[in-house]
């Protein structure tokens, strides 16, 4: 048994035309019995091989003797009559169609030969079923195909004829390698009322009907299945199931049902979606054409070419419409760019800039304020010499030698005594006030020279308080070792200073802040022997008050500038503070509660941070030691310090880091509320830009 007739009597393969009656059948059957003839010679052609059998005739590639030009000749197997109309149905849509350059050419035709035949232009590249045979094709041959195929269905409807069996293996490619839509042995005319079957798979549901009227859209239908196989490689629907169903079936009547129901069953196929490369109008234009529904389904093969063409345009401006949104997103990631990375990099460098010019005006601070305080430890001890010359001071030491504490007591006070001892005593009294400009002096005193105190101002109300009339040869401003002596003395055995000093800071039990003493010797009328010790004492806080202001403006606080003084621990060459903005009476008052009673509680910088003060003289980093005492004095601090000469302090100015940086903090941020504005307005106007510039070119 031949392929052709095993296939008419088996359930089809899916790529077999269905016949439409036993008759046709029959022409069929006939037909396989003689295939393997040749067709007998024919006038001016030379047969020379079969290209293909279907299920009305077969096609043969000839010779024409004349050119030498290949041919493809179709006969009809039968002889005359039935043949005779088939040929003629398939001939007169030909010659209508004779000028399309997609569908296959009519060269000749022998109406009175037997069996008859028509002559066309020889397809040589095969089949779309062949080229199928490999699985799909790429998305972009698809498409072309498929145009030239819609083209070709245009043509045909636009006169008059319907082809009504547009499969794989009805398109042949030609020499250039075009398709061309052949087999016209289904089609009918438009006004015609004959039914035609077409193959399953590429059937509309409409068309599968013993009695279905020919319509346009029946090619719609089958141009979307073949569009869909060359996508995905198989026929819409078509699977190893849905194939057993339908061979199943025994007639034609059966077969026509069961894939009918298939259509109706199964739900929308939607392989080629997934095809990558096949993108949502390409898709949408399959699933419009294999509607089953032929109200829904694209009306004609003109609007699927309609959508093709918009596909391509839609294509061909997506690479400007990228551009447009790629160009100003780089734009905007440049500006990101530069915001994120080269803008805190240029802020920081504006910003150590501007921290060691801060710095340098900091270091000349404290370099004027150490000497300052030089200059006026200087001043004072000088006008503490002069006084210990002057006569009164002679007189007061000559005449307080027999007086007792409260005569003492009393003279210092003014409130009685000889005259003219009171009369030098209130001359002392007068130079401890001092010209007034400056901050005074906490108090002055005088001593013999056995330590005895013979004089002091202020005098203590309390009598019991009051030091008058006391020894202070312990004291280091009596003697000048350094520190006081604390091992008990046999009187006498201890002498007074011969070279003015000042004494080691020490806490004042008053106010708990620093205090010094500066004191000098008193020596005889012939300056022979040293005959008393004359002093002052000062709070440190007393003394810095007045360079204080100048340190800060109006715009900086009292607590963001300033200047506070260390001195140097000569145990450990670290520094402690002596005195700072915090340590005022009440403060200093309850840090020394808290410490314990027996050691004064220094506060101390970090050995690190000494170093840092006493040889760079400069740090950018500086954490103030108040800090753990006061949060208010958190946070980085710019320090710039200066030894004040011959004493073991060095002045320290400090400001606040961020105070000092804030400009530059404004800077930045001025420069990213001001950037990120543009940036917004930019991206604003982009989207506005490419949704106009998306509708432009829709
Ligand atoms: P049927 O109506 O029997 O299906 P077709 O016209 O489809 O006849 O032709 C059957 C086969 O013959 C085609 O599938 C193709 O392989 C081959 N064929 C038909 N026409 C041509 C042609 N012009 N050039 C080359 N091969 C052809
Ligand atoms: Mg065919």
């Amino acid at each position: 048994m031949s392929e052709t007739a095993k296939n008419i009597d088996l359930p089809p393969s899916g790529e077999d035309t269905e016949v439409q009656d036993a008759s046709s059948r029959e022409v069929s059957q006939g037909l396989s019995l003689r295939t393997l003839q040749t067709p007998g010679a024919i006038p001016g052609y030379q047969i020379e091989q079969c290209l293909g059998e279907g299920s009305y005739g077969s096609v043969w590639l000839a010779r024409e003797v004349r050119t030498g030009k290949k041919v493809a000749i179709k006969f009809y197997a039968r002889g005359r009559g039935v043949d005779w109309s088939l040929l003629s149905r398939e001939v007169e849509k030909l010659a209508v169609l004779y000028t399309s350059r997609n569908i296959v050419r009519l060269i000749d035709v022998a109406w009175d030969h037997d069996p008859p035949y028509f002559v066309m232009e020889y397809l040589e590249n095969g089949s779309l079923a062949q080229k199928l045979e490999q699985g799909s094709l790429p998305v972009e041959d698809a498409v072309r195909i498929t145009r030239a195929m819609a083209q070709a269905l245009v043509h045909a409807h636009g006169s008059g004829v319907l082809h009504c069996d547009l499969k794989p293996a009805n398109v042949l490619f030609d020499a250039s390698g075009d398709a061309r839509l052949c087999d016209f042995g289904q089609s009918r005319l438009s006004t015609e009322r004959t039914p035609s079957l077409g193959t399953l798979f590429y059937m509309a549901p409409e068309q599968a009907v013993l009695d279905g009227i020919p319509d346009a859209r029946w090619d719609v239908y089958a141009l979307g299945a073949l569009l869909y196989q060359m996508l995905t490689g198989t026929a819409p629907r078509r699977n190893v199931g849905s194939e057993q169903t339908l061979q199943r079936a025994t007639t034609t009547e059966e077969r026509l049902a069961a894939y009918r129901r298939l259509l109706e069953e199964s739900p929308r196929p939607v392989s080629h979606r997934s095809v990558s490369g096949v993108d949502q109008r390409l898709a949408e234009i399959v699933d419009s054409c294999l509607e089953r529904d032929p109200q829904l389904r694209l009306a004609n093969a003109q609007i699927v070419l309609d959508l093709l063409d918009q596909r391509d345009r839609a294509k061909s401006r997506r690479p400007l419409l990228i551009l447009a949104l790629l160009g100003p997103l780089l734009f905007l990631a440049a500006m990101f760019w530069i915001a994120e990375s080269a803008v805190p990099r240029v802020v920081q460098s504006a910003e150590d800039n501007l921290a060691s010019r801060a710095l340098a005006g900091d270091s000349t601070s404290a370099r004027i304020l150490a000497l300052s305080i030089h200059q006026e430890i200087v001043t004072r001890t000088e006008e503490l010499e002069s006084e210990a010359r002057s006569s009164h001071v002679q007189k007061i030491i000559a005449g307080s030698k027999d007086l007792n504490a409260e005569q003492l007591r009393d003279l210092c006070r003014g409130t009685a005594g000889p005259p003219e001892l009171a009369d030098s005593y209130r001359k002392l009294n007068q130079a401890k006030e001092g010209d007034g400009d400056r901050h005074p002096d906490r108090s002055w005193f005088l001593t013999d020279v056995e330590g005895r105190q013979i004089f002091r101002n202020p005098v203590s109300e309390d009598l019991k308080e009051s030091t008058i009339g006391k020894f202070f040869n312990r004291r280091d401003y009596f003697h000048g070792k350094g520190k006081d002596i604390v091992d008990p003395i046999p009187k006498g055995s201890i002498s007074p200073r011969k070279t003015p000093g000042v004494s080691a800071a020490y806490t004042s039990e008053a106010t708990g802040q620093y205090a010094i003493a500066i004191a000098v010797p008193v020596w005889n009328e012939e300056k022979t022997e040293v005959i008393g010790v004359l002093g002052r004492s000062l709070h440190l806080p007393d003394l810095l008050d007045r360079w204080e202001k100048p340190l800060h403006d109006d715009a900086t606080g009292a607590d963001q500038r300033f200047l506070a003084l260390a001195q140097i621990d000569s145990e450990d060459d670290s520094l402690f503070l002596l005195d700072h903005n915090w340590m005022n009476p009440a403060n200093m008052k309850s840090h020394m509660e808290r410490g314990s009673k027996s050691k004064e509680p220094r506060i101390r910088i970090s050995t690190e941070q000494s170093q840092h003060l006493l040889q760079e003289r400069s740090t950018a980093t500086y954490i103030d030691p108040i800090a753990k005492l006061d949060p208010r004095f958190d946070g980085e601090w710019l320090a710039a310090s200066y030894p004040v000469e011959d004493s073991k302090w060095i002045a320290i100015v400090q400001e606040r880091r961020d105070i000092a940086l804030k400009p530059m903090e404004d800077l930045r941020h001025l420069f990213y509320r001001s950037g990120y504005f543009a940036i917004t307005i930019f991206s604003v106007m982009l989207g506005v830009f490419w949704v106009l510039l998306r509708r432009a070119s829709e």
